[in-house]
């Protein structure tokens, strides 16, 4: 294994306000400032701006949740990448869930926008991961496949190594009920020897995390696992001490890496 600090990326959906997310930013840059773990967070569009104002030249980096394959044009309540970028964004989210399901995006479609992120710059954090089920059925791992392949035919396996990729079981996201550590790790561990069947290198650097009802009950037991690069992290990035309690375990276990 390589020595990969953890990634703890804060997914705050549609929620906050300015004096919220003023208290959470001022709190995570506060509390994290000496760590060695790795940080984002991704607020709504319109925050971006703010995110910048108050993280800017500091640790904790941040993204956008959503964009456009497009740079411009005619493409009503989209975000370019290079908006995303012009705001600072060294992340962006593609095709998480919610937007998988409610806004019907296709395997294809992120892959294209995974193309489009790198293009301009970014990290794309690709989200993964089965319905219930999919996971009862036992489809986990032939699903994880279908989504991922489009992305690789896009960029090459080569570059797939600077994104970011999220398993996320879509029964476990925001239900509470997280994925043990051990269907975490077969998981990533069964991403991580498919993408180095095409190349062992991509799959030795690249950092695999695991989101789905991280708190800070369970991150240790999750992180922890050999293939679990860090966590992303929705309801608990609404709550800022538990949010902190995460980033706190994200750096003990990145530190106990270091150590090794
Ligand atoms: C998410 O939506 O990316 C997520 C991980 O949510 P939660 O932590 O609330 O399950």
């Amino acid at each position: 294994m390589t020595n990969r600090p953890k990634l703890v990326v804060a997914n705050r959906k549609m929620n906050g306000n300015l004096p919220d997310n003023a208290r959470f930013l001022q709190s995570v840059l506060q509390e994290t400032r000496h760590h060695r773990a790795r940080y984002a967070v991704c607020p709504p569009h319109p925050y971006l701006q703010q995110a910048q104002q108050l993280l800017q030249h500091s640790h904790v980096a941040w993204g956008g949740q959503n964009m456009s394959r497009f740079e411009r044009g005619a493409y009503t309540g989209s975000v370019s990448p290079l908006m995303l970028k012009e705001f600072g964004c060294t992340y962006v989210i593609i095709g998480h869930s919610e937007r998988r399901l409610r806004g019907h995006e296709s395997d294809e479609s992120c892959g294209e926008r995974f193309e489009a992120a790198l293009k301009a710059g970014l990290t794309p954090i690709l989200c993964i991961g089965e319905t219930l089920e999919e996971y009862e059925l036992g489809e986990t791992d032939l699903v994880v496949v279908r989504q991922l392949n489009p992305v690789i035919s896009h960029v090459g396996i080569q570059a797939l190594a600077k994104g970011v990729i999220a398993y996320e079981p879509i029964w476990a996201i925001g239900t509470g009920k997280a994925a043990s550590p051990q269907h975490a790790q077969a998981i990533l561990s069964f991403i991580r020897g498919h993408i180095g069947l095409l190349d062992e290198q991509v799959a030795e650097q690249i950092t695999l995390l695991y989101g789905g009802s991280v708190n800070p009950g369970n991150a240790a037991q999750l992180m922890s696992m050999p293939d679990v690069d860090g966590g992303l992290i929705g309801g608990a990035s609404l709550i800022v001490e538990d949010f902190i309690q995460i980033c706190q375990i994200a750096n003990e276990l990145s530190s106990l890496k270091s150590a090794a």
